[in-house]
């Protein structure tokens, strides 16, 4: 589903001089739920964003769903966009937008019809377990049903990947096991799922397949049971 081979990224305005990427090396599979760890900086969020395609690569070669974004051309950017859901830490909803209205707009942004909005719409909110709220704005609700609208609006097109970013950033302790359960269902519906976190105890509690990103390169992967430690951090050059 997502594959990522020797893909390196340096971005220009790095205030690090060093890069972001180093030789990523990634096989996810189809309905897989992934977790990503690492300090903040490791290189998380650029992964994603190779995934995503808001960044490009330095180098590497990405596939995704069955594209290979060698081939990717402008005008298929939409088209991966609706393959691809993401949630991030802020929700990133529109104020003035009722619950029902936020997620209906991701529909109509896609030229879904109206047909096709009044049908999806409620499922969507209905998985997230938000219904009777369809009417309430952003500001009457809590952070995790906020949370809860941004998951719908990404899954309302039925994504077959699901890229949550930090999505419990925001949110207290138990507020955040509702959202990461969410993703778990979703994940069960048949939606690969790629996670990012800091918090450990979500780690531990998952017990899904754990990736640690440290210094630009994937330093543990729980699946394969590799532990490669970065050669700078065993003192070699
Ligand atoms: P994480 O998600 O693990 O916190 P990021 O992928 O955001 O890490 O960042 C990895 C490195 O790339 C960091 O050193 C960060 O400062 C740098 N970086 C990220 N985005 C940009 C950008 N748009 N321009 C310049 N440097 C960036």
């Amino acid at each position: 589903m997502i594959f990522l081979e020797n893909v390196s990224k340096h971005y220009s305005r790095s205030k690090t001089g060093l890069p972001a990427l180093k030789n990523i090396n990634l096989n996810v599979g189809a309905n897989e739920f992934v977790v990503l760890v690492g300090s903040s900086g490791a290189g998380k969020s650029t992964i994603l964003k190779m995934i995503t395609r808001e960044e490009k690569p330095d180098k590497g070669k990405i596939i995704v769903g069955g594209i290979d974004y060698a081939d990717l051309r402008p005008r298929h950017i939409p088209f991966l966009r609706r393959k691809i859901g993401v949630v991030f830490q802020d929700f990133k909803l529109l104020p003035k937008r009722t619950v029902f209205e936020n997620v209906a707009f991701a529909m109509e942004i896609a030229g879904m019809t109206n047909r096709e909005i009044k049908q999806s719409v409620p499922k969507a909110i209905e998985l997230v377990g938000l219904t009777g709220k369809e009417s309430s704005f952003p500001h009457q609700l809590s952070g995790g049903e906020r949370q809860r609208v941004s998951i719908a609006r990404s899954v309302v097109r039925q994504p077959k990947i699901l890229i949550a970013d930090e999505p419990t950033g925001n949110l207290d302790v138990r507020h955040s096991w509702d959202i990461v359960s969410l993703l778990e269902k979703i994940n069960n519906c048949g939606t690969t799922v790629l996670l990012t976190t800091h918090n450990m105890e979500i780690v531990k509690k998952l017990k899904r397949r754990v990736i640690i990103v440290d210094n630009g390169q994937i330093v543990f992967d729980k699946r394969t049971g590799s532990v490669e430690i970065p050669q700078q951090r065993r003192g070699l050059k």
